[in-house]
């Protein structure tokens, strides 16, 4: 059996050879990166009046945001960034009033299945971080919860629900956000690949780009997700981060068991879209591809690999075979590698298992499609957003797989930053200065 392939996926990448359109040479805001972060955080500066840029390298939403689970969920969230997702979930509730229908948004609840007792115990614990922060969250265990949510199979320890969480389908949100920011003002260049970031005398003056323009800015924001660390280091700004390949797959459509989303807090996650897809995948499992930087930095690394071993695969293949052959070479390391990722099917086949076991409905699923998206975690699993030390350069990365439902939090609070205010205290948590430099 073949392990890695594509079978098709909702946004599939588009390399381009240059920018679609030319760049004006001059803006208030550059951001670098159209992804969900990138798009909110060029339409919260352009409301507040800025004339903003955002340069995408291949098409807007391709990379993780255009392709992830959808999950919009407060339920699970650690503690230092509830604060910020509990924000986030209203946010994505006013976007769902707005785009709702075009979107996919289905604000059905979340369920973390138990499917023993110490799972259950790992769910229950989380009642004291919503208790703190006001989310409405239940725990309902045995027989209740098989009467609540007859489709479950019979064998559950319990469920913990929070009925506030919703799901997205994530290529249509990213259509609608970026047509969003495109009526606002919002200048989006594609196929507009940034290889330097300018900056004399500590501030930052602008980019360049691949084809040797340059664009100039007082204020540049890095939202390039997993290919931000490399790019930022190019000014020495370290960021902690490591790369892992997440494979998500979808169904054929079939009868509608259920408007929450799901997970088995061991193993599979699945939610039902509008059209009766489901969407599934293997949680926390990732396929880490080795870069030249995991190698320098192997000792920061090797805690975290082991610590999540049963969850990460590490593979070094292609990637560190580019890497190496750029450093021989003199070519040096692209700031941006990007194909589209390929994915795992044994993934796939151990999700779909999972999920017929989870709910035996799911018995009768086909599987359609199986695609995958990269995803850029750092040692602690939580973002990183705020300064980077030079003046007027911002980043936010290192969303670490659930980075779509708390977007705007990270969004509004880099925006917020970029002004000059104090709201910013959303992501004071999250700032880069967390990790020894
Ligand atoms: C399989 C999978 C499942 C997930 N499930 C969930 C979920 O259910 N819920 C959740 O909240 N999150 C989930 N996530 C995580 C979520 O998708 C991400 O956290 C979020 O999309 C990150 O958005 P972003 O804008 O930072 O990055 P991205 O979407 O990766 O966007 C970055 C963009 O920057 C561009 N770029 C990079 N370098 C350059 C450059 N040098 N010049 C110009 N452009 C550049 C890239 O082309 C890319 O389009 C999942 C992720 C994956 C992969």
């Amino acid at each position: 059996m073949t392990v890695f392939e594509s079978t098709g996926c909702p946004l599939p990448v588009r390399i381009e050879s240059r920018a679609a359109v030319d760049p004006p040479p001059a803006c208030d805001a550059i951001v670098v990166g159209g992804g969900i972060i990138g798009l909110l955080i060029a339409i919260g500066l352009r409301e507040r009046g800025r004339s903003v840029m955002v340069l995408e390298a291949c098409n807007v939403g391709s990379a993780q945001s255009g392709r992830n689970m959808g999950f919009v969920r407060e339920q699970g969230r650690d503690a230092v960034e509830a604060e910020a997702m509990r924000y986030s979930a209203s946010r994505w509730r006013a976007l769902a009033e707005r785009f709702g229908a075009r979107f996919g948004w289905t604000g059905g609840g979340h369920l973390s299945i138990a499917r023993d007792e110490q799972s259950l115990a790992q769910v229950e614990s989380w009642g004291g971080i919503a208790a703190g922060v006001g989310t409405r969250f239940e725990v309902v265990t045995g027989r209740a919860a098989r009467d609540r949510w007859p489709w479950l199979a019979k064998d559950i320890a319990g469920v913990g629900y929070t009925p506030d969480d919703g799901h997205v389908d994530p290529a249509s949100a990213m259509r609608a956000i970026a047509g969003s920011a495109r009526e606002l003002g919002v200048e989006i260049v594609e196929g507009a690949v940034v290889e330097e970031i300018e900056r004399a005398a500590g501030r930052v003056e602008g980019v360049v780009l691949a084809d040797g323009r340059s664009v100039h800015a007082p204020l540049v924001v890095v939202a390039a997700g997993a290919w931000s660390g490399r790019l930022l280091s190019r000014v020495g700004v370290r960021l902690p981060l490591h790369m892992g390949r997440g494979t998500l797959s979808a169904t054929r459509p079939f009868r509608r068991i259920t408007e929450s989303s799901g997970w088995d807090v061991t193993g599979a996650g699945f939610r039902q879209a509008p059209d009766g897809r489901v969407v599934f995948g293997m949680g926390a499992f990732v396929d880490v591809d080795v870069r030249w930087e995991d190698l320098r930095s192997s000792f920061a690394l090797l805690p975290t690999l082991w610590q999540n071993r049963r969850t990460m695969r590490v593979r070094p293949g292609a990637q560190l075979a580019r890497d190496l052959g750029g450093l021989v070479t003199g070519r040096g390391l692209s700031p941006l590698d990007r194909t589209e990722p390929r994915a795992n099917m044994r993934a796939s086949d151990e999700g779909l298992q999972r999920l017929r076991e989870l709910v035996p409905a799911f018995a009768e699923l086909e599987v359609e499609s199986v695609w995958a998206g990269v995803i850029d975690s750092t040692p602690d699993f939580l973002p990183i957003a705020g300064g980077t030390g030079i003046d007027g350069l911002l980043v936010v990365a290192g969303t670490s797989g659930h980075g779509l439902g708390i977007a705007p939090a990270l969004a509004d609070g880099v925006v917020a930053i970029a002004e000059g205010r104090d709201e910013a205290d959303l992501i004071d948590a999250l700032s880069r200065q967390r990790f020894p430099s």
